[in-house]
């Protein structure tokens, strides 16, 4: 199993030259192809300190990419759609020696001080020998700016081989699968494993430019096997499901449907396995982790958990005192805690912020609190720091809050926070996008619902309609803005 280094291009079983690698709409590169345009910009930035990609959902990212990682110089993918504040921090915070880029992007200003390289696709250049080694940053991806401003977390190549092969094991994924792609690549959902996952597998992707579901079933009507998603994508699906039938047949055809960076709602994964008879997998990652758990193709997909830890990730849960929580009652809540070699070195230029997402035993702390289920699975209840609301003397996840709401019929989307009350220490929001604005459900209605199906506890003491949830560009529900608003 290729597992030395983190370069995809020339890791595996030499996958045929004149394979397909990369399709973006109509514009598609073989492995050889790849190679060749992947030598040349590596031969470009092999001086280089650190480079950013500006990460559109084009070609030239990919090539980008791979050609730093040929060149062992890191990469930092840029989101095109960050705002100037989010972009200026980015780049200052990173300082690239250069950006790489497609020809004719237009870029903004805050990148005019960065000296541009336009990568050619059709250039020939020749791959240099691998001198990185397996500690050497691969990549520099910034998280998603949920819960504060996006941090640097470096990613050995260690990490991404890690990740990549323990994916391999538990999807049983091969250089025979090809992935349709509808995900942004700045992150590493979209990048680490929708682009140099099929590499590294010797397969090929498909992107999408902007994720539909008519995309979705001309791909794999078209011969693609996976398809990977955010959940926001999978409720775009199971809403489009029972007027589309085209839809229903080709998912049927797929071999894998994969979830993440956010917790698909039960709803969702349900209304889908009816319409189609295939269970979603959902797998659990972070920015610095890389992938921590999955759903296995052998396992069983059941909705509203993330699976048990992939080979090689060492996980534990732990109590508020730091106890390791071991019962597998499927009850005990305890924040997830990491280790192994899928993990980041360290948040650039952030000694401190580094220091304290480690415990002194060296395990990394994700401020994601779970439960385990008697079978194993780990259920994700949500962030710590947002989604564990204290009331009336209980501990409370927003996540089965949302969940319970999701499956009344007025409710399209829910969030669930807690703010400060007097009696309860916090009190139960709940964050409605009414299905139809013009009979939104009230508060007795949902109470009631809620009480229904959880506990009287668990119901809502107060519900706010708004027009939509406040999202990032990866469709998570930015909880603070719901705060702050
Ligand atoms: P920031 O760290 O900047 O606040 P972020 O945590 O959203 O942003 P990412 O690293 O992109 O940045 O996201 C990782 C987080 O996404 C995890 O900590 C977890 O809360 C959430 N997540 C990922 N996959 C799942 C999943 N399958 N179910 C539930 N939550 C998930
Ligand atoms: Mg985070």
């Amino acid at each position: 199993a290729p597992t030395e280094t983190g370069t995809p291009a020339q890791a595996g079983p030499p996958p045929g030259a004149e394979r397909p690698a990369l399709r973006f709409g109509e514009r598609s590169l073989t492995y050889a192809e790849l190679a060749a345009a992947a030598g040349a910009v590596a031969d470009r930035v092999r001086a280089a300190r650190r480079v950013a990609v500006w990460a559109a959902p084009a070609p030239e990212t990919a090539v980008g990419v791979v050609g730093a990682l040929l060149a062992g110089v890191p990469a930092v993918p840029l989101n095109p759609k960050s705002g100037a504040k989010e972009l200026g921090h980015i780049l200052s915070d990173s300082a690239p020696d250069l950006v790489l880029t497609a020809p004719g992007a237009k870029l903004p200003p805050a990148l005019r001080g960065t000296a541009r390289v336009d990568v050619d696709v059709r250039a020939a250049g020749a791959v240099p020998d691998d001198r990185a080694g397996d500690g050497d940053p691969a990549l520099i991806v910034y998280t998603s700016g949920t819960t504060g401003p996006p941090k640097g977390a470096v990613l050995p190549r260690r990490a991404v081989a890690a990740t990549l092969d323990a994916l391999a094991d538990a999807w049983r994924w091969t250089g025979d699968d090809v992935l349709v792609h509808g995900l942004p690549l700045f992150h590493v959902h979209g990048l680490v494993l929708g682009v140099l996952g099929p590499l590294r597998r010797g397969g090929s992707v498909r992107h999408l430019g902007k994720f539909t579901t008519e995309g979705v079933t001309r791909e794999l009507n078209a011969g693609a096997t996976m398809l990977f998603g955010v959940p926001t994508m999978y409720h775009r699906i199971a809403e489009a499901l029972p007027a589309d039938p085209e839809l229903a047949k080709a998912l049927r055809r797929a071999r894998l449907l994969v979830s993440g960076s956010a917790a698909l709602p039960v709803h969702d994964h349900e209304r889908i396995a009816a319409a189609t008879g295939r269970r979603v997998i959902e797998r659990y990652g972070m920015t610095e982790t890389l992938m921590n758990t999955s759903v296995r193709v052998d396992g069983k997909a059941r909705p509203g958990t993330v699976g048990v830890p992939l080979p090689g990730v060492g996980l534990r849960l732990v109590a508020e005192d730091g106890a390791p929580i071991t019962a597998c009652d499927g009850e005990t809540v305890g924040e997830i805690q990491v280790r192994g070699p899928n993990l980041f070195t360290g948040y650039l230029n952030r000694p401190d912020a580094t220091a304290a997402a480690f415990t002194a035993d060296g395990w990394f702390r994700t401020g994601d609190v779970a439960v385990r289920d008697p079978d194993g699975c780990v259920r994700i209840v949500g962030r710590k720091a947002t989604d564990l609301i204290k009331s009336g003397g209980y501990r409370i996840g927003a996540g089965e809050i949302e969940n319970a709401l999701l499956e009344h019929p007025g409710v399209r989307e829910a969030a669930v926070t807690g703010e400060p009350d007097p009696d309860l220490g916090e009190r139960i929001v709940a964050w409605i996008v009414p299905a139809d604005p013009q009979a939104p459900p009230g508060l007795d209605e949902l109470a009631g619902h809620v009480a229904r199906r959880l506990a009287p506890h668990k119901r809502p003491r107060v519900v706010r309609h708004l027009d939509a949830l406040p999202r990032n560009d990866m469709g998570k529900v930015v909880k603070r803005a719901l705060a702050d608003g």
